[in-house]
């Protein structure tokens, strides 16, 4: 029974972010199945997800196919590693495929099995590719308040997450934050424009500050997801770009969410034109189905690495076959049912309109914002003068609970309401889950009335 499933969790499961004692006061939500866009509890509630699980089930649930290639390969080779001199058909598809679906520069791939091990070989490949060409020195790493980059120590440190560096000592030696491209909140009295320049530009006065020749990379999400949905203007990414070759900094894009369709573009760079040296991946890369993530590394790094002796880096499951081998049948659905146009051109431009329709007018929502199938909007004191409520969190938090009781799942990032579905979503879907979503919002309104 549900209950009894719920007991033996809270006896047993430590869940990741969050407090066990209320989370076993409440009883945590038993999913048990998934098709579409929807999953069901453990009580056969039929909820929509409006979250892609975290951010990763873009080809949505139930895919046969996925399962299928997981099966075979099982079957197969359920196990072989790739360190040292051996390799296997499913590590040499994917990776075949990932140099045809990437930006041009990149043509090799170094495979993990998370977002966050992704972001800790990009510290460890940023600096190795320095000290292989004499500049030891050159090893801080430039990233970004409310940046999320994962959960392990060089993840969390690269993440800009004061919440988190509170846990653990962070961030360690070496790595340091600059402000986020956020207008709504900090860009005053500046166009959007100018403030994107403005905040491209404390990188610059970063590099500075510590000298060109400390500095390896600059890491930042093309949109900050976990941060809030925070999209930079237009003029941001372009200035990163310039600052990152006039000080010869290499460029980090964390594509773990915005990679794989979900801006209506391959990858989040080519929706903000910048050409990154290297781009962590993971989520999407599998839609979710098996844990696996990577690094690209583009020709100029990849030159350097593979002619610079051992790079002495790798887990057990670097490229495991099985994962590999859903990837790959992940990578040729998106590919083959022009699935990211769709995102592109129909659904996505149709989902951002409805979520306009729906709240630009509203008295206490603004900021109004997404890209493809990212989404968000702020609770807000005083729209005119883009004040926030005093106590970020209150009602962001109560506004998900409603959402959550009427069986939808968004996310709340202080007070912004946070939206990232499948990308299979289709129009009457959006529409439901919309409609949804206003009913939900209105009953926020009736609680904060009371
Ligand atoms: N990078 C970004 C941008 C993310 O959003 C996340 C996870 O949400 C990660 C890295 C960490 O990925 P994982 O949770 O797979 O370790």
């Amino acid at each position: 029974t549900t209950q009894a499933w719920q007991a033996l969790d809270a006896a047993h499961h430590l869940h990741p972010f969050s407090d066990a004692h209320s989370l076993n006061q409440l009883g945590s939500r038993v999913v048990v199945r998934g098709e579409g866009v929807r999953i069901w509890d453990s009580e056969g509630q039929c909820i929509i997800d409006g979250m892609a699980g975290l951010w990763c089930v873009n080809l949505g649930y139930g895919r046969k196919e996925l399962a299928e290639a997981a099966y075979q390969q099982m079957l197969e080779l359920p196990f072989y590693n790739t360190f040292f001199k051996t390799t296997h058909p499913p590590v040499i598809e994917l990776s075949a495929l990932l140099a045809e679906l990437t930006p041009p520069q990149f043509n090799h791939v170094f495979l993990t099995n998370s977002g966050s091990e992704s972001n800790d070989t990009v510290i460890r490949m940023a600096r190795h590719f320095w000290a292989a060409q004499g500049q030891p020195q050159k090893k801080t790493l430039i990233s970004r308040i409310n940046a999320y980059h994962g959960s392990t120590i060089g993840g969390a440190s690269l993440g800009g997450m004061s919440y988190m560096h509170a846990q653990g000592d962070l961030p360690i030696p070496g790595i340091v934050h600059i402000e986020q491209p956020y207008w709504y909140v900090n860009g005053g009295e500046l166009s959007p424009e100018e403030y994107g320049l403005k905040a491209a530009r404390a990188l610059e006065a970063k590099i500075l500050e510590l000298g060109a020749e400390n500095v390896a990379a600059f890491i930042g999400e093309p949109i900050q997801g976990a941060g809030g949905v925070i999209i930079p203007p237009s003029t941001y990414w372009p200035e990163i770009q310039r600052i990152c070759r006039e000080h010869d900094i290499l460029l980090i894009s964390d594509e773990v969410i915005c990679g794989f369709g979900r801006t209506g573009r391959w990858f989040g760079c080519e929706y903000f034109g910048f050409a990154p040296d290297l781009m962590p991946i993971a989520k999407g890369l599998s839609s979710g189905y098996q844990p696996i993530g990577g690094v690209m590394v583009g020709d100029r790094v990849a030159q350097v690495l593979m002619n610079s002796g051992d790079f002495n880096h790798g887990m057990t499951y670097s490229g495991h076959p099985v994962a590999a081998a859903v990837a790959a049948a992940n990578l040729k659905i998106l590919r083959d049912e022009g699935i990211v146009d769709r995102v592109r051109d129909d659904t996505g431009p149709y989902l951002q309109k409805k979520w306009q329709d729906a709240f630009a007018d509203h008295p206490h929502l603004d900021d109004v914002r997404g890209v493809g199938f990212l989404a968000a909007f702020t609770w807000v004191k005083d729209k005119s003068r883009r004040e926030l409520f005093a106590n970020p969190g209150e009602i962001g938090t109560i506004c998900r609970d409603i959402f959550f009781k009427n069986n939808l799942i968004m996310r709340a990032v202080g007070d912004s309401m946070v939206s990232a579905p499948p990308l299979v979503m289709t129009r009457t879907e959006i529409d439901e889950m919309i409609a949804l979503a206003v009913r939900c919002v209105g009953q926020t309104m009736d609680a904060l009335a009371a």
